[in-house]
C-alpha cells in the first residue's frame, strides 16, 4: 500500500482563524426548504408548460411534484446556463470582521448584488480593529512587531485626530487596509454562483476566498442542493481559464490550453488515420 500523496491544491485560507465571519440572515432552513426550490422550478417550467405559473407553484409546494424532480429540472437549467431562472430567490448575509481590502473586492461586483457598509464617515471608531495576514503572523517577530506597531500607531492617531475635532471623514485616511469593516450583502443566486465562481478559484485573493468558503457553508445549510453550486469555475466549465495557472500548480482541473492541445493531437492522430474530426 502506498502512503497517501498530500495534495497539490493550493493550501485552502480555511485552516486559519481570521475572525471573520459570514451569517446567513435570510433565508432560514424552512423558508428556503418550502419556497426556493419550487420557486426556481415555477421559473424554469413556465417556459414549457400551458399551466399557469400560480398553479405549477401550487403543485410545486404542496409535493405534487416531487423534489427530486423540480431538483433534475433546476440542475439541467442550471448546466444549460438559462440564468434568468435563479434571480427568483436571494440570500442575505451578514459579513463581519472583514478588512477593507476584502470589501473594496467584494463591491466590485455589481450585477444581482446589494451592498450596505459601516461607514468610516459617519461612524468615530471608539476601538478600529485590524486583521494580521497569516504571511505575517508567521514572519519573523521583529517584522510581526513592527506590522503590529505600524497598525496601532495609526489607529491611535486616528483617535488623536477625532479628539482634536478633526471629522471623521478625514481621519479616516489614515486607517490602513487591513481595517476590519462589517457589510450586509444580499445576492440573487445568479449572482451569488458567479461570484463564487471567482472567489473559490485557489487564484483569488485567500481572504475573499474564506468569505465565499463561509458563504457555501451557510448556504449547504438551508439548502445542501443549492449550495452545491457554489464551487469555483472550473468545475462546471470543467477547465481552467486562468493564465496564472498554465503550469497546472492547481490540479482542480487542466488548463484550457492542455485541453485544446489534447484535442489537436487527437485530431492529428485521426487524420492520420484518415478520418475527420469537427475542427476546434
Ligand atoms: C482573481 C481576481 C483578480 C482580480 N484582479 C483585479 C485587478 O488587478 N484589478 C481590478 O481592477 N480588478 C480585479 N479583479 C476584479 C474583476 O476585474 C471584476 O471587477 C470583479 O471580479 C467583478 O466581477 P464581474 O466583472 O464579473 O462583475 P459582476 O458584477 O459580478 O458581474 C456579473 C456578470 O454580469 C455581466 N456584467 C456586469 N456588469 C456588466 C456591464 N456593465 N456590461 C456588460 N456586462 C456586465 C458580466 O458578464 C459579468 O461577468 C479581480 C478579480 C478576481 C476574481
Amino acid at each position: 500500500m502506498t502512503a497517501a500523496q498530500p495534495s497539490r491544491t493550493p493550501r485552502s485560507p480555511a485552516v486559519r482563524e481570521l475572525g471573520m465571519k459570514a451569517t446567513l440572515l435570510f433565508p432560514t432552513r424552512e423558508i428556503a426548504e418550502q419556497f426556493y426550490l419550487p420557486l426556481i422550478y415555477t421559473a424554469c417550467r413556465t417556459c414549457y408548460s400551458e399551466l399557469e405559473p400560480q398553479d405549477i407553484f401550487e403543485r410545486a409546494t404542496t409535493g405534487r411534484v416531487a423534489s427530486d424532480k423540480q431538483q433534475d429540472l433546476i440542475r439541467r437549467v442550471i448546466e444549460s446556463g438559462h440564468g434568468s431562472t435563479i434571480e427568483h430567490i436571494v440570500f442575505t448575509f451578514a459579513i463581519t470582521g472583514v478588512t477593507r481590502t476584502l470589501s473594496h473586492q467584494l463591491v466590485r461586483h455589481r450585477a444581482g448584488v446589494a451592498f450596505d457598509q459601516q461607514s468610516q464617515r459617519y461612524l468615530d471608531y471608539k476601538r478600529p480593529s485590524y486583521m494580521v495576514p497569516g504571511t505575517i503572523t508567521d514572519a519573523p517577530p521583529e517584522l510581526r512587531e513592527r506590522f503590529v506597531a505600524e497598525m496601532d500607531d495609526s489607529l491611535a492617531f486616528y483617535g488623536e485626530m477625532l479628539a482634536a475635532g478633526i471629522p471623521g471623514e478625514d481621519a479616516r485616511f489614515v486607517m490602513p487596509n487591513a481595517t476590519r469593516t462589517n457589510l450586509i450583502m444580499t445576492a440573487n443566486l445568479r449572482a451569488l454562483i458567479h461570484m463564487s465562481g471567482l472567489r473559490l478559484c485557489t487564484m483569488a485573493q485567500w481572504e475573499i476566498r474564506r468569505l465565499f468558503q463561509l458563504i457555501r457553508h451557510e448556504v449547504f445549510s438551508v439548502s445542501p442542493f443549492l449550495g452545491s453550486f457554489l464551487a469555483p469555475k472550473c468545475v462546471p466549465l470543467g477547465y481552467c481559464d486562468e493564465d496564472r495557472n498554465r503550469d497546472e500548480h492547481c490540479p482542480i482541473r487542466p488548463h484550457k490550453d492542455n485541453v485544446l492541445a489534447a484535442w489537436a493531437e487527437k485530431r492529428t492522430a485521426a487524420k492520420k488515420a484518415g478520418r475527420d474530426l469537427p475542427t476546434l
